[in-house]
């Protein structure tokens, strides 16, 4: 099976993929740690998208079709796979259908977490609780209105991405308002397994 999972700060997409990917047998394949590991390792490509990750900028889209490309290809991923942090644009779903027909692979399910923008904002700052701040020091993106600015961005670009999965019939929506149990409940049945 191939998934996409999708969902704003906070939706839970982390906590999701890897019981799902579990259950599934299936590899998850998370776009940060992909760079992460590009970065340490220090190949061409991360070589490349350094530049842009410690300025907390997005990787320019071809560079980061490259990698997604290297990374379907791995011998792990040949029984499936669920990504996480890609596509968070429309013409990144677009870029990722492309390279999938360049594959010979299809996407089964575009997973959509749905949380209300009050709980995206709650768990968002409850990663980081008052009390730790004050003791360890604040840093910048734990801030209520970095994490609104966050969110404001996600709907943003995110809306038109739900757009093209639903016309193409490939969205699932998700009540992620619910404990992590019974979302992985819901996805699990929604994907008749
Ligand atoms: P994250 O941990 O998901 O916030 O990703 C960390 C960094 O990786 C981001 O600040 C971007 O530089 C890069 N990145 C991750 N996913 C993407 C993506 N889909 N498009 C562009 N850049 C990305």
């Amino acid at each position: 099976m191939k998934l996409v999972i999708l969902g704003g700060p906070g939706a839970g997409k982390g906590t999701q993929a890897q019981p799902l990917c579990h259950h599934l047998g299936i590899s998850e394949i998370s776009t940060s740690n992909i760079l992460r590991e590009a970065i340490a390792c220090s190949t061409d490509l991360g070589r490349e998208a350094q530049i842009y990750v410690e300025k907390g900028e997005l990787v320019p889209d071809p560079l980061l079709i490259e990698f997604i490309r290297t990374r379907l290809v791995q011998p792990d991923a040949a029984n499936g796979w669920l990504l996480e942090g890609y596509p968070r644009t429309a013409f990144q779903a677009e870029e990722l259908d492309f390279l999938l027909d360049d594959l010979g692979q299809q996407l089964d399910w575009a997973i959509y977490l749905q949380v209300s923008e009050s709980v995206m904002m709650s768990r968002s700052l409850g990663r980081c609780p008052l009390q730790g701040i004050a003791s360890s020091g604040s840093r910048l993106d734990d801030q209520p209105e970095i994490i609104q600015r966050r969110i404001n961005l996600f709907y943003e670009r995110t809306i038109p991405m739900l757009e093209y999965y639903s016309y193409r019939q490939h969205l699932l929506t998700i009540n992620a308002d619910q404990s992590p149990q019974q979302v992985q409940q819901e996805i699990l049945q929604k994907l008749n397994r």
